[in-house]
């Protein structure tokens, strides 16, 4: 079967689709890599990735590359979901004969109401998508494939759980780097808190930990870290360089790239003699030897979840790192050299104009390099939805209003929409707007040319954003 492994077009300047654990607005030029898709991807002959959204592509543009193809899986997300729909029924329309599947955290957690959402949907799969699309594309008989649901003569059915990939399986998988290569520009990617260009992939699936707003490891990767051997993870990388000959970094996109500490350990020193630079994300409670044996390794940054500085709202996530294990991991971080993407999220359950405050406060304490406010957003098949939809907090079932601007969807009794919407705006300004900050700022475009270069592109960027956002009145109606 000719496959096609798409991420559909999104709204503009939309930065929460499938690939990101967030909902987001694209606040400066940034794009995921399709990584989920490329696994597949890999492992069928005469597929084909199309990653619409850094392609600029249009809807209109992606039916037509569909219009000869047997088969078409999308990559959809809750915010996307409505707008992933109707890119699938304009490629039925155009190709009736072309299987359409929906893969990701959405149809994971709600298959039954994705199929039933739109006749286009042929199948979804649940969880991991690799091996179930293998499966549909060699022929075998949809009965047979654990981890789908779909329609047949009008009737939908859902066929058992499929076990989670082992370490010996993610070891035997193809790897996704030469289908970038083959499929994709990676000039076109940019991360916020990366160099320019950069290239990321997994090197595990899960997290341990147990946040109850995160959607991954409740939904699609497990509380289980399953992780590809160290020297599996180096064949990958050691040829990195051949295939993206400007590349000036790695991400690894893992969850919590940190939370096997000795496996983590091995890895930076198995690339340690490669002389790459490479970033992570972690939790902030990385022991300090560790940390050292990162940074030897190349480790230049790690995107750190903080949250909240709020040690109440921390226990009500169940995030497992109090501010003052914080405290101690970016005073090691800042010590060593290691630097750090911040990321804060307003509306958790317990916040109040007082937590937003703390969480403001402990933010400049903590002083990371770049940091990221998002607006606490429930998706379906996490704690924090339930808590939401349980307590009546939900109040707008939609979660994005199609014109790339994120909406606020939660209201408490002491908090309301308007005032977490708000707040994101304010935590940014009280950050980057302080004597110290933007004379670290001016240093750093005195002593680079690219980094001024850079830091003006984003802060025109940023003030873009900020005033399109205020425009769109993000809070819930
Ligand atoms: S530590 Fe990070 S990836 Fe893991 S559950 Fe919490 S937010 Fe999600």
């Amino acid at each position: 079967m000719r496959t096609l492994f798409l991420n559909p077009p999104s709204y503009d300047d939309f930065d929460g689709g499938a690939g990101s654990r967030y909902q987001a607005t694209r606040e400066v030029w940034s794009f995921w890599y399709p990584t989920w898709l490329c696994y597949p991807a890999a492992m069928i002959p005469d597929s084909k990735v199309v990653d619409a959204p850094p392609e600029g592509l249009t809807q209109e543009q992606v039916v037509a590359m569909a219009a000869d193809r047997d088969l078409v899986l999308l990559h959809t997300s809750t915010p996307s979901f409505r707008l992933d729909c109707r890119t699938a029924q304009m490629m039925k329309d155009v190709n009736p004969s072309c299987v359409i599947g929906f893969a990701g955290g959405h149809v994971t957690a709600e298959p039954e109401a994705s199929l039933r959402a739109s006749e286009a949907i042929d199948f979804v799969t649940r969880k991991e998508m690799d091996r179930p699309v293998v499966e549909i594309v060699e022929g075998r008989d949809w009965a047979d494939v654990p981890g789908i649901s779909y329609r047949k003569n009008g009737a939908i059915h859902h066929n058992p759980d499929r076990l989670p990939l082992t370490n010996a399986d993610l070891d035997s998988l193809p790897f996704v780097t030469p289908i970038y290569h083959r499929d994709l520009d990676y000039l076109k990617y940019n991360s916020p808190y990366c160099q320019y260009p950069y290239v990321s992939l997994y090197t595990g699936r899960g997290c341990p930990a147990r946040c109850t707003f995160c959607l991954w490891p409740q939904v699609t990767t497990g509380h289980n870290y399953r992780v590809r051997s160290a020297e599996n993870v180096l064949e990958e990388v050691r040829e990195m360089p051949k295939l993206f000959p400007q590349m000036k970094e790695i991400f690894f996109d893992d969850d919590t790239f940190t939370a096997d500490p000795p496996r983590a350990r091995k890895i930076a020193e198995l690339l340690a003699p490669l002389g790459l630079c490479w970033s992570t994300n972690s939790r902030a409670n990385v022991d300090r030897d560790t940390l050292k044996i990162l940074k030897d390794g190349g480790l230049r940054l790690f995107v750190i979840g903080y949250e909240s500085g709020s040690d109440a709202i921390l226990k009500n996530i169940k995030k497992g790192v109090s501010t003052e294990r914080a405290r101690r991991f970016t005073r090691d971080c800042h010590d060593i050299g290691i630097l750090i993407h911040g990321t804060f999220i307003v509306g958790l359950p317990g916040e109040t104009l007082q937590t937003i405050e703390e969480s403001i406060r402990f933010a400049r304490e903590m002083n990371p390099e770049t940091l990221q406010v998002s607006l606490a957003s429930p998706y379906p098949g996490t704690e924090f939805f339930r808590y939401v939809q349980d307590g009546g907090f939900l109040v707008d079932s939609v979660y994005n209003d199609e014109s790339g601007y994120q909406r606020c969807t939660v209201s408490y009794p002491n908090l309301s929409s308007e005032e977490i919407f708000d707040a994101v705006e304010r935590f940014y300004r009280q950050y980057y707007f302080r004597p110290s900050y933007i004379f670290k700022s001016v240093k750093k475009m005195v002593k680079s040319r690219d980094e001024r270069k850079r830091l003006l592109r984003e802060a025109g960027e940023f003030f873009t954003t900020m005033k399109k956002r205020r425009e769109g009145s993000g809070a819930a109606a």
